[in-house]
């Protein structure tokens, strides 16, 4: 049996309460060890992202830092599963597709680094549905300039972007990947620089194999923004998200969502933003302040 580990480094009291949440949301027959400072699960036992999110709520105004593996040794041979699945990994072997869990979690960071979070098609670009071909006129100049304000702050910029056209057979990774290869290339010249780029290509019920599953990665999911932090070592407090739909608010408590009501039947609400121009103008005010809860 292979023996995959989830970490909890620098045990503590609040680690201990941990465990035994976490103890709850395992058949304990399935959890196999428990050890001081790590759970220690059978293969193809899952972290369930709902409770992740029970996780992220009980520690509220704390920031965690969660680290999604993207490799693990078998026979001293590091393997690298396929892409950003989220919570299980796609292990296409010859017999079957064999999934794994992925998430590790630390212990509380102290060090403050907000993040500014982008949903891409209506905030970066036009959104005409679908989109998967870069053009340059698509591409909204006044969001490079708010880009450009989060550079000069070094706050590091994430792109989280559903992308179920993937699951719908629509268009490949490979023309996502050109896109934002592209996309990224255009703003550079510009003098705006992304730091990372999630997308989910997950649609439950409209998509194809393997496709078809709810995902941790499918905003209004955390999943993408979770892997976000943790790829450019940010944290939840102070973070902004700025997004056209409903599915662009995230439930994390620390980080603010501001929307652009954009025909996308948006509830109306607090940050709820009638134009673009006063989307950008009080990001720019946000990300100056943001700094401010370090
Ligand atoms: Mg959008």
């Amino acid at each position: 049996m292979k023996e995959i580990n989830i970490f909890i480094e620098n045990q503590s009291e609040n680690t201990t309460s941990l465990i035994n949440q976490m103890k709850k949301h395992f058949n304990p027959k399935e959890v196999n060890k428990l050890g001081p400072n790590c759970l220690v699960l059978k293969e193809g036992v899952f972290v369930d992202w709902k409770y992740l999110l029970e996780l992220i709520q009980l520690n509220a105004g704390k920031n965690l830092k969660f680290n999604f593996l993207e490799s693990y040794l078998e026979n001293g041979i590091e393997l690298v599963r396929y892409i950003d699945s989220g919570i299980s990994y796609f292990f296409e072997t010859d017999a079957a597709e064999v999934e794994l869990p992925i998430v590790k979690y630390e212990q509380e960071i102290t060090k403050q680094n907000p993040v500014l979070f982008l949903d891409r098609d209506g905030i970066i670009n036009v959104d005409h549905g679908y989109v998967h071909i870069f053009s340059e006129i698509d591409i909204f100049d006044d969001m490079i300039e708010v880009i450009k304000a989060a550079n000069h702050l070094s706050i590091p910029v994430v792109i989280t972007t559903n992308q179920a056209g993937i699951a719908r057979g629509l268009y490949t990774h490979k023309e996502v990947d050109l896109f934002h290869r592209e996309l990224k290339s255009y703003l550079l010249e510009r003098g705006a620089h992304i730091d990372h780029i999630e997308i989910s290509p997950f649609h439950e019920k409209s998509g194809n194999p393997p496709w078809n599953r709810e995902s941790l990665l499918r905003k209004p999911n955390p999943g993408m923004h979770l892997k976000g932090w943790a790829r450019v070592q940010g944290t939840v407090a102070g973070s902004l998200m700025l997004g056209d739909k409903e599915s662009d608010r995230i439930s994390i408590s620390g980080l603010e969502t501001y929307l652009i009501d954009d025909g996308y039947k948006i509830e109306s609400g607090e940050n709820v933003f009638d134009s673009r121009t006063q989307l950008c103008s009080e990001s720019v005010r946000y990300l100056n302040k943001m700094l401010d809860f370090s």
